[in-house]
């Protein structure tokens, strides 16, 4: 189990665009481990790449947090790895009360949709289709904007 440390604001890596993953290899598999281990100990619903210092195109969730159940025991089905996303389509604006592991103490009102449609791969280079409506539509579209250094900051 490895903890990493995060990348907080003002540092300029939240600011980069991270690369797409072109390589399935050990590295990525040590890289997603790291993501969820982190995720985990910081008891967050979500975490992209860019805040453990890793400008790649990758994010996980935790379904089980995201739909409020605070057990902290997790199966492996309970976290989602995304590799790559892409927005099929995202509609029905809403406002959100917004927090993230980057900003620590911090919470904005942010624009968000509630629902989204994302094509993605997995750890393996499988693609897949991931609707979500509210809490897990909110969170992969905070996740995707850290892949682009864009910050919820930005969204109020
Ligand atoms: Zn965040």
């Amino acid at each position: 189990m490895v903890v990493k440390s995060l990348v907080e604001y003002p540092d300029s890596l939240l600011r980069e665009v991270s690369t797409k993953v072109d390589v399935f290899d050990s590295d990525l598999q040590v890289l997603i481990n790291d993501l969820i281990d982190t995720m985990l100990a910081e008891d967050s619903m979500g975490l992209a790449a860019p805040q453990i210092g890793e400008l790649k195109r990758v994010f996980v969730l935790n379904k089980k947090r995201i739909a409020g159940d605070k057990n902290q025991k997790y199966q492996s089905e309970d976290i989602l790895c995304v590799v790559n996303p892409e927005i099929n389509f995202q509609e029905n604006p809403i406002d959100s009360s917004e927090g993230c592991l980057s900003f620590p103490g911090r919470r904005e009102i942010v624009k968000r949709f509630s629902s989204i449609e994302i094509q993605a791969l997995n750890q393996q280079n499988q693609s897949f289709k991931l609707s979500g409506d509210g809490m897990l539509s909110i969170l992969i579209q905070h996740e995707i904007d850290h892949l682009n250094g864009i910050l919820f900051i930005d969204k109020k």
